[in-house]
Order: C-alpha cells, then sequence, then structure tokens
C-alpha cells in the first residue's frame, strides 16, 4: 500500500465475474475470498506493487484449466 499510487488500473482490470478489487478510503483492497488467481490485475498495475501469492492454490495455471476438464467437479 505504500507503493500504491491508487491509479484504480488493477479495480478495472479485475474481471467483473469476480470483482475481488475494491476502493477502501484512499487505499486499493483485494478480497482474497473473491480472488480466482487470473493475475490479470498484475500487469495493469505501472508501479508493480501488487504480489501473487506463490502459496496460492490452485494456481493460476491450474485454476484456468481446470473448468470443463478431468478434474472439474461441476462437470
Ligand atoms: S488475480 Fe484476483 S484480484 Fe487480480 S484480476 Fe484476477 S481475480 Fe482480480
Ligand atoms: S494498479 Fe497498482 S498502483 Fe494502481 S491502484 Fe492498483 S495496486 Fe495501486
Amino acid at each position: 500500500m505504500s507503493i500504491c499510487i491508487n491509479c484504480d488500473a488493477c479495480l478495472r482490470a479485475c474481471p467483473p465475474q469476480f470483482g475481488a478489487i475494491f476502493n477502501y478510503g484512499v487505499d486499493v483492497v483485494i478480497i482474497p475470498e473473491l480472488c480466482s488467481g487470473c493475475d490479470k490485475c498484475l500487469p495493469a498495475c505501472p508501479v508493480d506493487c501488487i504480489v501473487p501469492d506463490p502459496e496460492w492454490a490452485p494456481a493460476p495455471s491450474v485454476w484456468w484449466t481446470l473448468p470443463g476438464g478431468p478434474e472439474d467437479r461441476y462437470v
């Protein structure tokens, strides 16, 4: 948050079906429970202050191959 310039680029880059980024006062916050790990906010940030969590599961590469695949428990 000390690096963030509050440009809201990440907020606009977050897909509307997740809507995981919010303005909170002068800060921008990411709600982990809403975040899909799609990483679309990362290249949007002009000052590189969004840091992915390497422990996040499922990893973005897995998440985005999951729907409709053999591991998709909703198919
Ligand atoms: S990684 Fe999370 S916060 Fe970033 S764009 Fe994707 S859903 Fe939104
Ligand atoms: S894109 Fe980066 S600098 Fe801009 S509001 Fe989001 S976190 Fe802050």
